[in-house]
């Protein structure tokens, strides 16, 4: 027993010796993902324009299970390019994951899987946005509610593909334009839709009703994605004819960044 506590005792010591040294250090180790773990909405000028990163890699990651439609993934690339100023290029890279264990999925978890599959992050001039199509659904859905997809931080979101392909059973003719309004609405918000972090130009354009997103019916970012009350979405669904567009306000918010 005495040589444990011995044992312990140096070993605490040794410790917060090493901690001691650590201070001093003058060179900390960085956290080479730390770019990629900040608030949602603070990355939107990087994303959009040139002034520090010259090109973006954007990396789509589905499961073997629940793979979106090729023509939703041709959609929301010509989506990011036509906004995104970006002279060095955008590359899109897409993967094919096994199923992930945990659905219905806690936003931690989906933070936990982002950890394990993500391979792309911010570099010195390339900026890095991450979309995971989850096999299975939030588990903040309820009887009434449903959640299509989130955007958690500033470059990382997360679309509940299970749960649109559930929703659109009896309507499949409508998948693709859910899985695009879905992946675009949310990408919005990484780009600080609607005056995420308060920063927004010229007309506010934020509806009192349902905070950071637009005022103008009709928008892109009009629809939430995120806690959708099915009977609503139900409706939605069956007058589901294209894609919403960003209206004139909301794109010149992200002008004003940089986009174009
Ligand atoms: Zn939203
Ligand atoms: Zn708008």
């Amino acid at each position: 027993m005495k040589l444990f506590l011995r044992t312990l005792f140096l070993a605490i010591l040794c410790t917060s010796m090493l901690s001691g040294c650590k201070k001093d250090d003058s060179s900390p180790v960085e956290d080479p993902k730390a770019e990629n773990k900040k608030p949602l909405g603070t990355s939107a000028e990087d994303i959009l324009s040139d002034d520090i990163y010259q090109s973006l890699v954007v990396e789509l990651v589905y499961t073997q299970s629940f793979q979106p439609d090729p023509s939703s993934i041709l959609a929301f690339k010509d989506f990011i390019t036509a906004r995104i100023h970006k002279p060095g290029g955008i590359v899109f890279i897409e993967r094919t994951v096994p199923n992930q264990s945990g659905a219905p999925f806690t936003l931690t978890e989906i933070k936990a899987i982002e950890e394990s599959l993500r391979t792309k992050y911010t570099s010195e001039d390339q900026m890095a946005l991450y979309v995971f199509f989850a096999n299975g659904s939030s588990n903040n859905d309820t009887q009434t509610q449903v959640t299509l997809g989130t955007a958690y931080q500033n470059t990382s979101m997360v679309i509940y593909q299970k749960t649109l392909e559930t929703v659109t059973l009896d309507q499949p003719e409508v998948l693709p334009i859910l899985e695009q309004t879905t992946l675009e609405h949310e990408f919005g918000h990484i780009l600080g839709l609607v005056n995420i972090q308060n920063d927004d130009i010229h007309t506010n354009h934020e509806d009192s009703n349902n905070a950071k997103h637009c005022m103008v019916e009709g928008c892109l970012m009009y629809y939430d994605a995120t806690n959708v009350l099915r009977s609503q979405l139900k409706k939605n669904l069956s007058r589901m004819g294209a894609v919403p567009q960003l209206d004139p306000l909301c794109l010149a918010d992200l002008q004003a960044k940089g986009g174009q």
